[in-house]
């Protein structure tokens, strides 16, 4: 009953002319609708020739960010409603790149689920443990701490299509990957934290896994009960790769 969902976050790679002939290379075996929604997330830089190269396809395009005001003296921000005038559909939030680096906090990630809400945006909410959270067996603690902060905000009336994304943050980028099972049992605890909130909010929603899918790994991630596909980083700015990982949800 959920749609899969397979999403590539370009992070900050890529000119305009490598974004376009990444967007080309992907729609031009574009998967079926039916088996697999696909999304790319480029640059902001490159959101507008994406899209353009998108038009006529079912390939969505998203952004990897945003803020939370619409608009103002906030220099070097992009609103959601700038996002949606782009064309987006779709928003990253609370990577955790972003809350490593950029200090974003549960606080930060809530009031952008709400200002992507606002926006007409489908957020795509991140959340997930370091190595040393894990090696403490605080797994649950934390990724529990991340999803509460979203659900005590969020209306189970507005949350119909916010997507969740588990992301061990050990497994982002380092080739390691969360094994099915390490990663069906987050995504079933994630899903029972929903049910608490909303029952049809479990039912529906995707959460997908993120941290060095690949190929030769996505058919039995997202075999697993729990897993309604994968954010990918790294696999995702080669398309044939990422056409793979497609094929496999
Ligand atoms: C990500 O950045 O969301 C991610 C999962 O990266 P990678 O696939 O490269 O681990």
């Amino acid at each position: 009953m959920r749609q899969p969902l397979v999403a590539g976050n370009w992070k900050m790679n890529g000119t305009r002319w490598e974004a376009e002939s990444l967007a080309k290379a992907i729609k031009a075996s574009e998967p079926d609708p039916a088996q697999v929604e696909v999304l790319v997330c480029p640059p902001f830089t490159a959101i507008d020739c994406v899209g353009e190269i998108l038009k006529g396809s079912a390939i969505r395009y998203g952004a990897q960010n945003l803020f939370w005001e619409k608009s103002g003296a906030y220099t070097g921000e992009v609103s959601g409603e700038m996002l949606r005038d782009l064309g987006c559909r779709y928003v990253i939030l609370g990577h955790s790149e972003r809350r490593q680096y950029f200090g974003e906090t549960d606080e930060v990630v809530v009031k952008k689920y709400q200002a992507a809400k606002r926006a007409g945006l489908v957020p795509v909410v991140c959340v997930g443990e370091t190595e040393s959270e894990r090696a403490a067996g605080q797994t649950e603690a934390v990724v529990g701490r991340q999803i509460q902060a979203l659900l005590q905000a969020a209306d189970p009336q507005t949350w119909q299509g916010t997507v969740v994304a588990y992301e061990p943050v050990w497994a982002i980028g380092t080739g390691l990957t969360a094994t099915p099972a390490q990663a069906q049992e987050v995504h079933a605890f994630l899903r029972r934290q929903l049910a608490a909130f909303d029952e049809a909010a479990a039912q529906c929603t995707r959460i997908l896994y993120g941290g060095s899918v690949k190929a030769d790994n996505a058919a039995e991630l997202f075999a697993q009960a729990d897993i309604d596909g994968g954010l990918v980083g790294g696999a995702s700015l080669n398309a044939e790769e990422f056409l793979k990982i497609c094929a496999a949800a």
